[in-house]
């Protein structure tokens, strides 16, 4: 089967390998239908080895078909459609015995380490718990997009963002833009973002969800918000992961408010303390999501409440994935934001 596998920064390779033929008997195999490249694998690509073994198959956000079951499981059938949970928690430890095995030591990634098996290839071995059923009304494509939907909505969760509150969105790459999807469907009031790339400003714009969408290179967040909410926000959640974008949640964020740090800065960010003293904010991290995460995505996509797939910008092949896919997606100032990989075309 085909494969692409990572070897090095800048060093994405489609290889032809041997595919999957027997899984273990809590195991399943399944058919890649599409599989999303991610902010991590655009790290990796530019700047890794970060955590990714040489000849890793990446991919840690897809979608597929069951095409073989392992003998000791009864819930599962050749032809199922699943989405992946690529969270690996083998270990019965302090965190993954109370639910939070994406806090456990032990814990792998398919796609990333740990796990030889990824996305973007025809075909991947995949543990049972690593698998959540799609109903007919949420679609493969929709699939590929529940990992990273996952991520963001255990931020909102984290920031305790209640129906009727606002929020400030800081960033506006496809987390960002999951976020703001997300927002909206839990029930928050005014939605703004604060992104810099004036493709993704546009972009965001058009769906109609914001109450306004800032440029923080030329414009001040903070006062933009005030005049919108008089406070502040309720909840800023930071999505871009620098400086300047996490100094502009605390501003804007009103006193006793909640700030969410998501993105994950590539350097030391100094925090001004004073303010977050004097504003009696809370400030906390969110970490990908606890694996019982996707019963409720797959739920609120099927709903109809959280349109994921406004995020898909291209479709490329497994060929295409690098010239189409890394490359586009890593130039500056790209205009795109999920590209999704398929495998099998
Ligand atoms: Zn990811």
């Amino acid at each position: 089967m085909k494969a692409l596998r990572f070897y090095g920064s800048n060093d994405l390779r489609v290889e032809d390998i041997a595919a999957p033929e027997i899984c273990g008997p809590r195991q399943v195999i399944v058919k890649v239908a599409w599989c999303g490249i991610c902010g991590t694998d655009l790290h990796e690509y530019a700047m890794g080895p970060i955590f990714m073994p040489s000849q890793q198959i990446l991919g840690h956000e897809f979608s597929g078909t069951v095409v073989e079951v392992g003998s000791e499981l009864k819930d599962y059938r050749e032809g199922d459609r699943v989405a992946i949970q690529p969270l690996l928690a083998p270990g019965v430890d302090y965190y993954t015995v109370r639910g939070l095995g994406h806090l456990s030591e032990q814990s792998g990634f398919v796609g990333i380490r740990n796990w030889a098996w990824g996305g973007m290839a025809e075909y991947a071995v995949l543990n049972d718990y690593n698998v959540f059923k799609l109903p007919d009304s949420v679609s493969d494509e929709q699939g590929a997009l529940v990992e990273p939907a996952a991520v963001t909505l255990y931020a909102i969760d984290n920031s305790g963002l209640q129906a009727g509150n606002t929020v400030l969105i800081s960033g506006a790459g496809t987390i960002g833009a999951l976020t703001v999807l997300t927002a909206n469907a839990v029930g928050a009031s005014q939605i703004f973002v604060a992104e810099s790339n004036p493709a993704r400003r546009k972009f965001i714009e058009s769906w109609g969800l914001c109450g306004g969408v800032f440029d923080p290179i030329t414009e001040d967040v903070s006062a933009r918000i005030c005049e919108r909410t008089t406070v502040g926000v309720d909840v800023a959640i930071e999505c871009a992961g620098n400086e300047d974008s996490l100094a502009a949640c605390l501003r804007s964020v009103r006193r006793q408010g909640t700030v969410v740090q998501v993105g994950l800065a590539t350097a030391t960010c100094n925090v001004d303390l004073q303010l977050l003293v004097m504003k009696d904010v809370t400030l906390r991290g969110s970490f990908c999501y606890p694996i019982y995460s996707w019963p409720r995505v797959i739920a609120l996509i099927a709903a109809r409440k959280l349109p994921v797939e406004k995020t898909i910008s291209s479709r490329v092949s497994l060929d295409a994935a690098v010239s189409d896919g890394f490359e586009v997606l890593t130039a500056p100032g790209t205009d795109r934001l999920k590209i999704l990989v398929q495998p099998s075309a």
